[in-house]
């Protein structure tokens, strides 16, 4: 009796030990389909997109609000003042402006992009469409073909959305217009088309950072993620580098807050990709030319210090830079060196800093 109670009492212990381990597995398991389901696929973009952080343009296509915005800054063309140069070309009509371009959408080319900041590539790369022409034309700019010589096709605002949607079924996390700013009418016509057929990727717009505050007002609640250039804090530079635009620091510097405004810090969600959010470049230049100092100090004194900024080492002379001395070099060490270390001190925090491998 003794040893049958023993015997059950063991048999008993072990019964409760395999109760517990089966049911500690099957909470294991079904928190770990838990998990599953709420992590947001990096193979398909747009799959889980929902979930984590609905791009706001869907609910101004819904009531009609897209509509009516791509139609107001269509209106602007008719003299037109999308952007700072404010050149008055009838551009409906056919003119083209300083930019050199008309109402024809041209698009140089569309596709996964892998060399884009870390929060936008993810693994299925950024979904960037390259603009055709520019109204800033920088003697440096490394995409002169597209933005100063008119690399690119003639397409119609449908094709745009085609192209959103294809980018979608790549499985690109976002749609990422580069230079988007002379054609932002188009741009808006055709996410409501593509937001009408499926699209739902966060919209980056990745440009120059030389915007009307009064333009980019009209695309609030259309764009997810603001990728500017702050190029220069000395408007003597903008002017002799970007065919005189003077004003680039000042209106450059409005349109920060404005962007701020709208989409706030970027912070990468948990999946590690951005949905939202303000995302600085700056190019560091040779010679200063850039006056990292002067950008850097002024983004610390007017925005968050976690304000994203990512420092550009990859400077490299093109098109018409081997005409001035001054910036026919690529930059050295030491002159991106103190650019991080000014960053660090003005106690930004939100840095992204390239390694010595970008240099020389
Ligand atoms: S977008 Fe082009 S046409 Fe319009 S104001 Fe600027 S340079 Fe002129």
């Amino acid at each position: 009796m003794e040893k049958r109670t023993r015997r059950a009492f063991i048999s008993s212990l072990f019964s409760l030990a395999i109760c517990g381990m089966s049911s500690a597995l099957s909470s294991l398991y079904a928190g770990f389909r838990e998990r599953r389901a709420l992590k947001p696929s990096l193979e398909k973009g747009a799959a889980k997109i929902d979930q984590i952080s609905k791009p706001s343009y869907l609910e101004l296509h819904k009531n009609g609000e897209l509509r009516k915005r791509g139609e107001e800054l269509w209106n602007v063309m008719k003299s037109c003042r999308l952007c700072p140069r404010e050149c008055g070309a009838n551009r409906i009509e056919g003119e083209e402006g300083f930019c050199q371009a008309s109402s024809q959408l041209e698009i140089s080319s569309y596709h996964p992009h892998f060399g884009e900041e870390k929060s936008l590539v993810g693994k299925g790369g950024s979904g960037t469409i390259f603009f055709t022409n520019c109204g800033l034309r920088c003697v440096f700019c490394i995409n002169w073909e597209i933005s100063q010589e008119g690399q690119g096709e003639p397409r119609k605002i449908e094709d745009l959305a085609r192209m959103m949607l294809e980018l979608q079924k790549k499985g690109c996390h976002n749609i990422n217009f580069v230079t988007p700013t002379h054609y932002s009418a188009h741009i808006v016509r055709a996410v409501d088309m593509a937001a009408q057929k499926g699209l739902r990727l966060p919209l980056v717009y990745n440009t120059c950072g030389w915007e009307r505050p009064e333009i980019l007002k009209i695309l609030d609640g259309i764009v997810d993620i603001y990728l500017p250039d702050f190029k220069y804090s000395d408007g003597k530079m903008a002017q002799k580098y970007s065919s005189g635009a003077d004003t680039y620091p000042e209106i450059t510097q409005a349109a920060l807050l404005e962007m701020h405004r709208q989409v706030g810090v970027a912070k990468p969600a948990g999946d590690g990709l951005m949905y939202r959010g303000l995302m600085i470049r700056h190019l560091v230049m040779p010679g200063g030319v850039s006056g990292a100092k002067g950008v850097i100090e002024w983004i610390a004194r007017n925005l968050p210090k976690h304000t994203y900024l990512n420092i550009m080492s990859q400077y490299i002379p093109m098109y018409k830079a081997f005409q001035y001395p001054e910036i026919s070099r690529k930059i050295t060490r030491k002159e991106y060196d103190e650019a991080v270390k000014t960053a660090k001190e003005a106690g930004l925090t939100n840095l992204d800093i390239q390694g010595p491998w970008f240099l020389f």
